[in-house]
């Protein structure tokens, strides 16, 4: 059994609460009040804590939730997060409630970010403030080079990956998607079904990597189609980089 389910905290941040017939394991409790009243409503408890990166959106809730727990706090290699019982970086693997996870360095959102990868049950991925549907994380900490190497790092997971975000962006995303790549006609039909799902208040999270493929600009700096859709604002006939091409997309739309 699993099952991976959003808690809704702040005004669009989603908390992820995973079980299986072994436990509870949330990734990024930025608030504990929405997670103590969905623990006691379901009557379980929590066994281990994900943390991705350092924001306070991701890790606010710590403090009361860590006398609570039963296992670990398992979270980046960076010192200023308190309440940590395990610090992971790229190539590790971690167990919680019989699923394994590996762990992959990502940096350029912050410097100190990682994602968790599970394929035991099946493929999912929390990449935090990584790639969002539609879009990926401001490049607040690390280089445009670095943000668009962490991409490509989980651009090689399997199509079928389902990608567990932490922020429902998905529409404003979309509509700089369309922007870059007008004639997408996979992005203009994501678009129409994203509005709906939303109108009905249901999460177009998870979204899978497969997907993502198809629509989402910033995973796709080296498709043409892309390229000739930009090739008014960015001459891309010198051949530009992956990590030009993804500079330009992301200055572009934190310019907006
Ligand atoms: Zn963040
Ligand atoms: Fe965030």
């Amino acid at each position: 059994m699993l099952k991976i389910s959003p808690i809704n905290a702040f005004s669009d941040n989603y908390i992820w609460l995973i079980q299986t017939n072994e436990g509870n394991t949330l990734v990024d409790p930025g608030d504990s009040k929405p997670i103590i009243s969905t623990i006691d409503k379901l009557s379980i408890t929590i066994d281990d804590i994900l943390i991705t990166h350092h924001h306070y959106d991701h890790i606010g809730g710590l403090e009361s939730l860590k006398p609570l727990i039963k296992g670990s706090v398992i979270g980046p290699k960076n010192n200023s997060i308190d309440l940590l019982d395990k610090h992971v970086g790229e190539g590790d693997t971690i167990k919680s409630i019989g699923l394994e996870f590996s762990i992959f360095e990502v940096p350029g959102h912050t410097l100190d970010h990682i994602a968790f990868y599970s394929e035991t049950e099946k493929e999912v991925l929390f990449c935090g403030d990584t790639i969002f549907s539609g879009g990926c994380g401001r490049v607040f900490e690390g280089t445009f080079e670095q943000m668009n190497h962490s991409l490509e790092k989980l651009m090689s997971l399997p199509s079928k990956t389902e990608i567990y975000c932490a922020h429902e962006y998905t529409l404003s995303n979309l509509k700089f998607a369309l922007l870059a790549e007008p004639n997408n006609l996979n992005l203009k039909e994501y678009q129409l079904d994203s509005t709906d799902k939303r109108k009905n208040n249901i999460p177009t999270i998870p979204t899978t990597l497969g997907q993502e493929l198809q629509i989402n600009p910033f995973l796709r700096v080296a498709e043409i189609s892309l390229r000739e859709a930009i090739s008014d604002k960015l001459d891309t006939s010198n051949q530009a980089s992956n990590a030009e091409v993804f500079g330009f997309l992301r200055s572009w739309k934190d310019s907006l």
